[in-house]
């Protein structure tokens, strides 16, 4: 089968930020087609995707490192571009097992990268991170802000797959690329059929927070109150979900209607306001009326103590904005959550 109108390949799209990313591109009038491994989410991320858009999608349960899996989904559906999602994201997991993440997160993007060459479909949006800038002292960041070390295995395939992106659009004619480095993702789709399906204990802010409220978690620790920032807990730069794959569509309309000045582009996806810890968790009780224990505990190591975007290119360039305000974003999750848990 190929696609009659313009086609994507969703590497990664059972994921949190690909569900989102695939509701907001088939909205937008795209086909879509979703390949994932389902090694971090199931099958009732692409039911609550086929749910909220009123129909079934392509879907295929591929692994992004098995390239002749791989290439037969090249071979099947004739898309012109790849956003590719599908990678490990466990900062403290990389810690404890390097070559897992460098295998299956550089691996996999070699594939896609070496089968659009082989196919000659020239367009990949790469998932990067606001962690390719480590310990900044510029803030906010903008993309011209040099690149840290990074502090983890996860934070180094991401520095290094934009590295190998930027190399292969110089090199290889019919390749185009943009790099999307993420600030903190958090929220879910109004609908509450789609969020973040995280495994065991979360490592991440906010589904700490919905499971604590709902009574999964006992007591938040939030981890360091000694920071050199306005209340002692860190600053980050929470960006909707539901705006953040809308950076993806703005983002590949710029590849598809030839607006890129560059073959290889990197834009920041943030909101451009820093709100601290304590300020999350607060707005989070306000938000929806509900208890969240939490105790202060000692800092997390690897914890950078504030960063947030410049959000001045991304907004011209892609002629994209934000558009949900951080109490409908808590909102959203905490549906979400309950939405998870049965909880009225
Ligand atoms: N955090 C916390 N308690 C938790 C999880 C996270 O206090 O259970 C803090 C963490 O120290 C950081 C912020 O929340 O300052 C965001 O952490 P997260 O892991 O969500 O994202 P990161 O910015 O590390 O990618």
């Amino acid at each position: 089968m190929s696609c009659n109108r313009e086609c994507v390949l969703v590497s990664g799209g059972a994921g949190y930020i690909g569900t989102h990313t695939t509701v907001a591109l088939i909205e937008a009038g795209y086909d879509v087609v979703v390949v994932d491994n389902f090694s971090n989410s199931d099958a009732s991320a692409i039911s609550g995707v086929e749910k909220i858009v009123g129909r079934k999608i392509a879907f295929h349960q591929v692994d992004t490192c098995d390239r002749d899996a791989l290439k037969r989904v090249f071979e099947q559906h004739g898309f012109n571009s790849v956003i590719h999602f599908a990678a490990f994201k466990a900062v403290g997991e990389s810690v404890a097992d390097p070559l897992k993440y460098y295998q299956n997160n550089l691996v996999s993007f070699m594939n896609i990268l070496d089968l659009m060459k082989e196919y000659q479909r020239p367009n990949v949006l790469f998932s990067s991170s606001a962690t390719v800038y480590g310990d900044t002292d510029t803030l906010p960041v903008t993309e011209e802000s040099p690149r840290q070390p990074a502090m983890s295995p996860y934070g180094n395939t991401k520095q290094i797959a934009e590295d190998v992106l930027r190399d292969c659009c110089r090199a290889y004619d019919a390749i185009y690329g943009i790099a999307l480095r993420y600030f903190n993702p958090i929220g879910a789709h109004p609908s509450a059929l789609i969020g973040e399906l995280p495994r065991g204990v979360p490592n991440n802010l906010l589904p700490y927070v919905t499971q604590t409220a709902a009574g999964v978690r006992q007591c938040l620790s939030i981890f360091g109150n000694d920071y050199d920032t306005p209340d002692g807990t860190c600053l980050r730069d929470y960006i909707d979900v539901v705006d953040l794959a809308r950076a993806h569509v703005a983002a590949l309309a710029r590849m598809l209607h030839h607006g890129m000045k560059d073959k290889y582009e990197i834009f920041n996806v943030g909101t451009g306001n820093p709100v601290s810890v304590l300020e999350l968790v607060n707005s989070f009780i306000e938000a929806n009326g509900v208890d969240v224990p939490f105790k202060i505990s000692g800092r997390r190591q690897g914890d950078v103590p504030a960063v947030w975007a410049d959000t001045a290119l991304a907004n011209k360039e892609l002629g994209w904005k934000t558009e949900r305000n951080l109490t409908q974003t808590l909102r959203a999750a905490w549906a979400w959550e309950k939405h998870l848990r049965n909880i009225d």
